[in-house]
């Protein structure tokens, strides 16, 4: 990425919009309905913290690109709104936070469109980009992704995760962009240590790593021209949001160090330059 006269290295910074409850952990599936139950009867304002995610980035004129679930979207809409009318780019997180590598190809097309049409009634105008929901899309198993995606009218994914985790990601996903099937991927940031690939810029990563490790690998990144982008949720900016009723150490990791979020990113915001996807990549996606 290019460097500006003032020399900071510029960033992607990206929301993935959702509430508290959207995970993907295999305990959680046979609590699906007392989940459902507890979101209504708890009745926690999400939008309180996309509010606060507009203020904080407010404070050095950052913009971000928001990927907003078709869920989200349609409990508060004017939420979506408030964002788009800061300058946030809107793109979308798919309709609900379901996996897409257990959907068939007809069935995310479907998924898709209302995802799309959710998100872009509220700002009048298509989402340009994509991300799916716990990074749920490889080649072998949602070949179609792109494909999809083309024929929606999208122009660029950031769905790469290129290192795998326990849960999620490739490990032999390219570092850079590449154009497939008519669709610009951005990968999300790791950091390349003796040919180990760490990921430390998204969720819990994000919150774990420590922030001159975060510093160091996203300037990295810069000095490789490769994306430096950072993930984060609006639930990551409140530690009081209501917990899910997860076990062990999936607990552990999805609410580890909530508290260290908002002071890291108040210091990124200060020492790089915070953009959109769109904007960031402008020329190359037309
Ligand atoms: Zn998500």
């Amino acid at each position: 990425m290019e460097k500006r006269s003032d020399e900071k290295c510029t960033g992607l910074l990206t929301l993935d919009v959702e509430d508290w409850e959207h995970a993907n952990f295999a305990q959680l599936e046979p609590l699906r309905d007392p989940i459902a139950r507890t979101v209504r009867e708890r009745r926690y304002a999400m939008d309180a913290n996309t509010d606060a995610w507009i203020a904080l980035l407010a404070e050095t004129g950052a913009r971000s690109t928001c990927f907003v679930l078709g869920d989200f979207a349609r409990r508060y809409p004017e939420a979506v709104k408030r964002l788009h009318a800061a300058g946030h780019e809107i793109a979308s997180h798919g309709d609900t936070h379901a996996l897409i590598y257990r959907m068939s190809r007809e069935q995310f097309r479907v998924f898709l469109e209302k995802g799309l049409a959710a998100v872009g009634e509220l700002i009048g105008e298509t989402p340009r980009g994509f991300r799916a929901p716990s990074w749920s899309v490889d080649p072998k198993r949602t070949p179609w992704f792109c494909e999809e995606l083309k024929a929606r009218g999208l122009v660029y994914d950031s769905s790469v995760f290129p290192v795998r985790t326990p849960l999620f990601g490739q490990g032999d996903s390219p570092l850079a962009p590449y154009w497939e099937a008519g669709i610009y991927r951005v990968p999300v940031t790791v950091l390349t240590l003796g040919g180990f690939r760490l990921p430390f810029s998204s969720g819990a990563f994000f919150r774990l790593s420590p922030l001159p490790l975060i510093r160091h690998g996203l300037s990295r990144a810069g000095r490789a021209g490769l994306p430096v982008m950072v993930v984060l949720h609006p639930r990551e900016l409140d530690p009081g949001h209501p917990r899910l009723p997860l076990r062990g150490w999936e607990r552990s990791v999805h609410y580890a160090r909530l508290g260290t979020t908002v002071p890291k990113l108040r210091s990124l915001l200060r020492e790089f330059h915070w953009t959109s996807i769109a904007e960031a990549y402008g020329e190359v996606l037309g």
